[in-house]
Order: C-alpha cells, then structure tokens, then sequence
C-alpha cells in the first residue's frame, strides 16, 4: 500500500529555505498559533492534501541539479513519522537535510522518551531552525530565520556534545 503525506505545498528549487537548490515540503498542520504567522492556511491537520512519499521520493531522485531538502511548515513534527521516512531516503541519496519546528530543540529532547517519531526523524535531519515566529523580533537582514528567537542547529554535533550547537551569533 502507498504511504502517504499530509502537505500544504512543495516549492520545487528553492534558493531560500538553506544552502544551495532545495526541495521544499512544506507540511500540513501546526499547533503552534504564532502570531503574524505567515501561512495561517497551514494550521488545520484537514487541510493540505495527501502526497504519496514514494513518489515524492522518486521525483527528488530524478533531479540532480538539488543539493539539500527542507521540511518547512505547517511543524513538521506533527508529521515526523512520515518525514522521518522521507528523510531516511533523502539521506541515503546524499543530500542534506533541514528542518523547520516551533518547537524547540530543547523541548524536543526532553520528549525523545515519548515521540519516537521525533527520535526516528531526528536522526536524519542536519540543521534545526527551532523555535516560534516572535513578530516582535522578526528581522528581514537575518537568513534563514523568520524572527531572531529562533536557532539555526547542527543537530547532529548537538546530539554528540550534548551542547547545543547554534550556528550563527
Ligand atoms: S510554527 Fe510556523 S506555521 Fe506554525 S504558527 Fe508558528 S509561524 Fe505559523
């Protein structure tokens, strides 16, 4: 039987969302409310529509020109499961992989015992833009990052220090 994936869009080659050509997967569902979120229409765990992951897969696999993937929201920790499938595959193609949450990173650590769905995508994912939109300190001059709360990770050197390893001042 196909897997499947709940998302709110895909941006094909993105230059904006981490280095280099990226797919973006842009999940369905967030809990998170920020306010002055930017895709209010992510919100609802019914919106978006269903995606085969095989398929995903195969079309990321047909483009050589992309260097990196970035789930981006939606939180894609509600979708972690199924993202944790993806990025498995992802990984063993070479790219790199980011994630978007408003969680953050420290939450989800101390979750790990709970969500082995968070434990499982974990593994896979290279750098962690943590953290909810804060209008009040949204900055346009910063990359990556939509307000200045919020942390660009290298998960993997976090995990293995036990620091949290932000890459940027
Ligand atoms: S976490 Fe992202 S998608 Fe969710 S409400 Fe906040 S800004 Fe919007």
């Amino acid at each position: 039987m196909s897997k499947k994936v709940r998302l709110s869009g895909i941006a094909y080659e993105s230059l904006v969302n981490g280095p280099g050509i990226r797919r973006v997967f842009f999940s369905q569902g967030c809990r998170h409310d920020c306010e002055g979120c930017f895709n209010p229409e992510t919100h609802d765990f019914n919106g978006g529509e269903d995606r085969d992951m095989d398929e995903l897969i195969k079309e990321v696999k047909d483009n050589p020109m992309l260097k990196g993937i970035t789930f981006s929201g939606g939180d894609p920790f509600e979708r972690a499961e199924e993202f944790a499938y993806m990025a498995k595959n992802f990984k063993d193609q070479g790219l790199n992989i980011w994630s978007y949450t408003g969680y953050t990173y420290e939450f989800i650590m101390n979750s790990l015992d709970s969500r082995p769905d968070w434990k499982e995508f974990l593994k896979y994912i290279d750098i962690l833009v943590d953290g909810r939109f804060d209008q009040d300190k949204m900055d346009d001059t910063i990359r990556f990052r939509g307000s200045s709360n919020q942390r660009i990770i290298d998960v993997q050197e976090s995990r293995n220090t036990g620091v949290v390893i932000v890459l940027h001042d």
